[in-house]
């Protein structure tokens, strides 16, 4: 097979064809007009050993830009369902994305998904496309994203096209190349389950056992090991954007990925402010998916998935699982506000110090990054003018100064190492909306180059770069006139 490299070229699968059709359905990308390659990331490339240079091989562009795809692949678009806003929503699906299948990684498959690829048997009304705007949000964030350690679906190029899309208004068409180590969804389970097809939700089950968890032994008791494996990465992953300070927006059933990993990037945001009533999606009028409502809404997600899983484990062991979500959050959570704030090991007074110092962030009004940046120079006997200074109340500073000095003198770690170490976990740079919005702005009359350094910023996001220092910066006025809302 004459495609994508020649890393790609002995390494292509399909492993989702051992299963029944009634999973997925065959389907075609429909070509884009005058496609143009918009980014590669270098780094997404490397990671899975693809050779420099690879999207100069007309054939490989071809593929993923869907404009042509060799006769002996088989792409498909998956079946799913999905609770959206607390609601069942029925029958969903791959309705604009196709997957054209897995490249083996080090004996690990990742799948290889085109975005906005054209429609499929599960696009219902919509065209199967995706706008240039939200195909560089999620191009940038996913790649943000893992480089803050979260775990997240990663994008390995965007391409732009002359292809209207009607939205608002009339929008060009884009195309990411999407990699993740699965695109199943808790709503694909939920899929099979409220069909009665019990059988069909077993067979999903095994095919996630067997490909991501090899290592198991067969055996009734991995159906539990999976729904536990679920539950504890689902409450770390969520654990890990409250710390980044980072909203999905969309966390429907059929946005939660079986791995826990972040999937489908709509309308998010990362904190301005720290607000924990922050919605990012303006058409959730509710604030169902508020920054803060993200552990407990990961945990009702949970439960909806339980549900779908309620014929393979008995509901005892089910309950038993659900447990270990509110723990392992928690444990999760700590650990990473800890060393947020330079502190070793966790004990009762240090959770009640961040917790205080959370609710004095929101009642001043306080950037949650360049709060936490600035905390790295903080000096034990300093004035530390230029953190007091961010306050509104200065006195709400020095309340809290004087009890995190209190846990300082007990660290082991000498204030140096703490201030190189805090530098590591407290990025000086988050995607911001406006950052994205100046982007696509850019990429929307065919200049790139933002985006480009964009997604350097954003894979480095702890090292300085002072050239692009404006964007370790409050928000300009202009952006809060930015209005993010579900798919487009
Ligand atoms: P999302 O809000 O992006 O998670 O999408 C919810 C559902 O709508 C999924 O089944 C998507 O595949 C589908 N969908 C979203 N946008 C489109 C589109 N432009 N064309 C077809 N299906 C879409
Ligand atoms: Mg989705």
């Amino acid at each position: 097979m004459d495609v994508i490299s020649n890393r790609l070229e002995q390494h292509f699968f399909n492993s989702f064809l051992e299963l029944d059709e009634e999973y997925f359905n065959c389907v075609s990308p429909a070509a884009l007009q005058e496609p143009k390659l918009g980014n590669v990331n270098n780094l997404l490339a490397r990671d899975l050993g693809l050779d420099a240079n690879f999207l100069n091989n007309r054939k490989t562009f071809d593929l993923l830009s869907g404009s042509d795809v060799p006769g002996d692949l088989m792409p498909i678009s998956l079946v799913y369902s999905g609770h959206q806003f607390g609601v069942w929503a029925g029958q969903l699906g791959d309705g604009r994305a196709i997957t054209l299948g897995e490249l083996l990684v080090d004996g690990e498959l990742w799948d290889i998904q085109l975005k906005g690829a054209g429609t499929t048997p599960y696009s219902r009304f919509g065209d199967g496309r995706a706008v240039l705007r939200s195909s560089i949000r999620e191009y940038l964030c996913s790649e943000a994203m893992h480089a803050l350690g979260v775990p997240t679906t990663r994008a390995l190029c965007i391409f732009n096209s002359k292809t209207p899309v009607y939205r608002e208004s009339t929008e060009s068409a884009a195309v990411i190349c999407r990699v993740a180590k699965s695109h199943i969804r808790f709503g694909s389970f939920e899929h099979f389950h409220h069909r009665g097809e019990q059988s069909a939700v077993r067979n999903l089950a095994c095919y996630v056992i067997e490909r991501h968890f090899p290592e198991w032994n067969s055996g009734e008791s991995n159906y539990e090991k999976l729904f536990r494996c679920v539950v504890v990465n689902t409450a770390r992953t969520i654990a890990k954007w409250q710390a980044i300070g980072f909203t999905h927006g969309v966390m429907n059933t059929d946005n939660m990925s079986i791995l826990g990993d972040t999937l489908d990037y709509g309308p998010f945001g990362f904190l301005n402010e720290y607000q924990p009533s922050f919605v990012c999606n303006h058409s959730d009028h509710q604030g169902r998916y508020s920054f803060q409502n993200q552990p407990k809404i990961g945990l009702w997600n949970l439960n909806a998935l339980a549900v779908a899983f309620s014929t393979l484990i008995s509901n005892t062991e089910l309950v038993e699982c659900l447990k270990e979500y509110q723990p392992e959050y928690e444990t999760m959570y700590t650990l990473l506000m800890a060393e947020k704030l330079g502190l070793e090991h966790i004990s009762s007074k240090k959770l009640k110090t961040i917790e205080r110092l959370l609710e004095l962030l929101t009642i001043n009004k306080i950037d949650y990054c360049i709060f936490f940046r600035s905390l790295c120079g903080y000096k034990l006997e300093g004035e530390n003018t230029f953190i007091r200074d961010m306050f509104l109340h200065s006195k709400d500073f020095d309340k809290w100064s004087y009890e995190y000095n209190k846990l300082l003198k007990h660290e082991t770690v000498c204030e140096e190492m703490r201030h190189k170490k805090m530098l590591k976990v407290n990025p000086k740079y988050t995607l911001r909306n406006h950052m994205a919005q100046e982007a696509i702005i850019l990429a929307e009359s065919g200049d790139f180059s933002l985006v480009t350094d964009l997604l350097h910023l954003l894979q480095n996001p702890y090292d300085e770069h002072p050239s692009m220092s404006r964007y370790a910066l409050t928000p300009p006025n202009w952006a809060s006139t930015i209005s993010i809302s579900c798919s487009s």
